[in-house]
């Protein structure tokens, strides 16, 4: 039998009797009737076949969190306002992007001190916010740690090599970079890249949210003997593992020599694909921007991050071969899931429910009583 994988690769003319069967196995699902439509398969296939970073991370939270965005595509009724929430992230790295744009090479080179470089930086992103949003405290804040990160980048660039010809050492070589890897399968944004003074090239992502942190000894909050004592230990260090999964994700997309392309748009908006030229990546760096002190390193880019990566990969066949995404209920599926009003009807949510703390067994009491009433 060709398994379900090898048909979301084959993707175009597929015959009615291989849609039936992917049919068959990625939308067949007791608790959510969804009538067989092939445009909605074809848009199904076509995002199963290069998932991004995004969508693995989803994968990995949840199975069945991902066979609902992604396959059953399920529309979840938004709330009417929008919250600076939904739109900070999405505006805070659009502006670390488009500054550059607006930034003077020479203005940079002339700079007298760090500090006032910095200020020069902070006041271009400032430039981008509405008059009205500039009262909102988080991006004067956020922008604040963006450039001092950015002016200590650039100091370092001038200690070491000192002011001539180092433009690019300090412009960034891609920024908002949209890649397809045709060999491996992968889809991505790289957020920036940037060439280090010895002429490797570094892959970075821009977090605004909580710092983590790649080794135990970088987070302040943590004693040097206190990191001592954990390295020497078996305790996980979640916060690499994730940072791992993160640059394994870029390398993965970045990895090979052929068949890699640039996703650029033409003079109508459309997109169109141009080959990347080989780039010699051998770092990464995710750096946490409101702590970017402690989490700004060029971590060098190792086969083992891919392994947390293909895992998932595999992970994920292995669902689409057998039609099942198994749930991970955890207490915050509450807080966070748009699909618990239908995922509580599962099963498997009985169990968890019969041990759970009295807190949340209430919070699920009233939901089970709300969807009983409708
Ligand atoms: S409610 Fe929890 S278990 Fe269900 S899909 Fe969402 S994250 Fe997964």
């Amino acid at each position: 039998m060709v398994s379900n994988y090898s048909i979301i690769l084959k993707q175009d003319n597929l015959s009615s009797e291989e849609y039936k069967q992917l049919y068959k196995y990625l939308i067949k699902d007791d608790l959510v009737n969804i009538k067989f439509d092939l445009n909605h398969i074809d848009k199904v296939i076509s995002r199963l076949k290069y998932p991004s970073k995004v969508v693995k991370g989803t994968f990995r939270r949840c199975p069945r969190q991902f066979q609902f965005a992604r396959i059953f595509d399920l529309w979840i009724q938004k709330k009417d306002e929008t919250t600076i929430w939904d739109v900070y992230g999405k505006n805070t790295h659009m502006i670390f992007n488009k500054i550059w744009d607006n930034i003077s090479y020479k203005k940079i080179i002339e700079s007298k001190t760090e500090k006032l470089l910095s200020y020069y930086i902070y006041q271009k992103c400032m430039n981008f916010i509405p008059e009205a949003d500039k009262k909102i405290k988080l991006y004067p804040s956020i922008f604040k740690q963006y450039s001092d990160y950015e002016a200590f980048r650039i100091y370092s660039i001038f200690k070491e090599l000192g002011r001539v010809k180092v433009k690019k050492y300090i412009i960034p070589l891609y920024r908002e970079l949209r890649i397809e890897n045709h060999d491996r399968y992968e889809v991505g944004v790289v957020d920036v890249m940037h060439t280090l003074t010895t002429d490797e090239i570094a892959i970075g992502d821009y977090k605004t949210g909580k710092a983590k942190y790649y080794e135990w000894k970088w987070n302040p909050r943590i004693s040097q003997w206190a990191a001592d004592e954990l390295e020497k230990s078996d305790t996980i260090n979640w916060d690499k593992i994730t940072i791992d999964f993160e640059l394994g994700s870029y390398y993965n997309l970045t990895l090979g020599t052929k068949k890699i392309y640039k996703v650029l748009d033409d003079e109508n908006n459309k997109p169109y694909l141009k080959e990347l030229e080989y780039l010699q990546i051998t770092k990464g760096f995710v750096v946490y921007i409101n702590d970017w002190k402690n989490t700004f390193k060029y971590i060098p880019l190792q086969l083992n991050m891919l392994n947390n990566v293909n895992g998932i990969k595999s992970d994920m066949i292995e669902c689409y071969n057998s039609g099942i995404f198994p749930l991970k209920v955890r207490n915050d599926c509450f807080d966070f899931c748009p699909y618990i009003d239908i995922c509580i009807k599962d099963k498997a949510w009985q169990n968890w429910f019969n041990k759970i703390d009295p807190f949340y067994k209430n919070k699920l009491d009233k939901l089970l009583s709300i969807l009983e009433v409708n």
